[in-house]
């Protein structure tokens, strides 16, 4: 049988013994009259973590996005945000769907967004264009390979937008903080709302948060109903959350050192498509292949499994289910694989 190391995303992560055990013995109660106090204490603890006023529990990442743009916008407005992030190309139109926006999509190719280009969008208000509502940018950026921001660079996108709210995915906020050494605090700062989920390299098995000012936060309740969202005894989640927020964040360190080698291996074994094993700071391979899609077929065969974000693009994801030997035999597998010729 041959070996199979699942890198396909660190979605596939499964709760650890600890979670199961807070699971099972959690307080819970009706959610839906605050009366939950596992989800309370998950709720305060992220608050608190990156600093803002307070914080709502919600089912997925996809939800706290949409929830944020629907606190954020009225339909007609324009958001600003680069073209591969999730709120624009992974969530099925979800934005359009939920709150009849549209988006200004910028290159984000590196992760970053580019200070002048979102200045322009914002400047062509005055050429007949939509209202500019907010700005969204993802940190750690998933399609450029889990690239962090830098932290001044967020805060002078922050200042240069004036009184425009920055909304920050932060779906790896916490890979982000482990490769950087910023502290979560100091990058959601220049953000007026933030989320995070639980459930990709922090192991939980479901859950994202929200966070942001109070008053934001119980609009984003009233959302989190209307899209479906609001939960009862919530807390034998929450709990799991409660587990990743306290353990799972400085073993990211870990995955981000076998996404490196990882990286070294690929990039050695696809000469073809210039990648730069040194642009793998977190968790996340990526890079194009001309076949990218044939790669991914073939490295299945071998047990290396993986996937693709765009047409031409693989993706390789380091996650706690990953261990060094995974990635000795991945880097085995890698040493004598070529695609075949089609
Ligand atoms: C995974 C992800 C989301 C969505 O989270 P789900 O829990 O899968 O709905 C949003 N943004 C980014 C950057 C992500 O990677």
């Amino acid at each position: 049988m041959t070996r199979r190391v699942d890198l396909r995303s660190d979605t596939v992560t499964q709760p650890t013994p600890a979670m199961r055990d807070a699971m099972a013995n959690a307080p819970v109660g009706d959610d839906g009259y605050a009366e939950d106090p596992t989800v309370n204490a998950l709720e305060e603890r992220f608050a608190q973590i990156v600093g803002k006023d307070a914080a709502v529990f919600v089912p997925s990442g996809v939800m706290a996005n949409q929830i944020a743009v629907r606190v954020l916008t009225r339909p007609g407005d324009l958001i600003v945000a680069g073209r591969g992030q999730h709120v624009v190309s992974f969530e099925m139109g979800a934005s359009a769907r939920n709150s009849s926006v549209q988006f200004a999509t910028l290159d984000d190719t590196n992760g970053a967004l580019e200070l002048s280009d979102v200045l322009d969008v914002i400047e062509a208000e005055g050429d007949h264009q939509p209202h500019v509502a907010m700005v969204a940018v993802e940190n750690t950026h998933m399609p450029s390979g889990g690239t962090p921001w830098d932290v001044a660079a967020l805060r002078a996108l922050a200042q240069a937008i004036g009184g425009r709210p920055l909304y920050l995915d932060g779906a790896r906020l916490f890979n982000a903080v482990v490769a950087t050494g910023t502290s979560a605090q100091d990058f959601c700062a220049p953000a007026t709302l933030v989320m995070t989920c639980l459930s990709k390299g922090l192991c939980a098995p479901v859950g994202s948060l929200l966070a942001g000012p109070a008053h934001m936060m119980e609009a984003a309740r009233v959302e989190r109903k209307r899209l479906g969202g609001a939960m009862r005894q919530a807390g034998i989640l929450a709990a799991a959350g409660l587990v990743a927020l306290d353990t799972m964040i400085d073993r990211l360190g870990e995955d981000h050192r076998r996404a490196r080698q990882l990286a070294e291996a690929f990039s050695a074994a696809f000469p073809e498509s210039n990648y730069d094993p040194a642009t793998c700071r977190t968790n996340i391979v990526a890079f194009n292949h001309p076949r990218a899609r044939q790669v991914v077929d073939e490295l299945v065969l071998r047990g290396v499994e993986g996937g693709t974000v765009a047409p031409r693009r693989v993706r390789f994801v380091t996650h706690a289910g990953v261990s060094d030997d995974d990635v000795a035999y991945a880097v085995e597998v890698l040493r004598d694989f070529r695609p075949s010729a089609t």
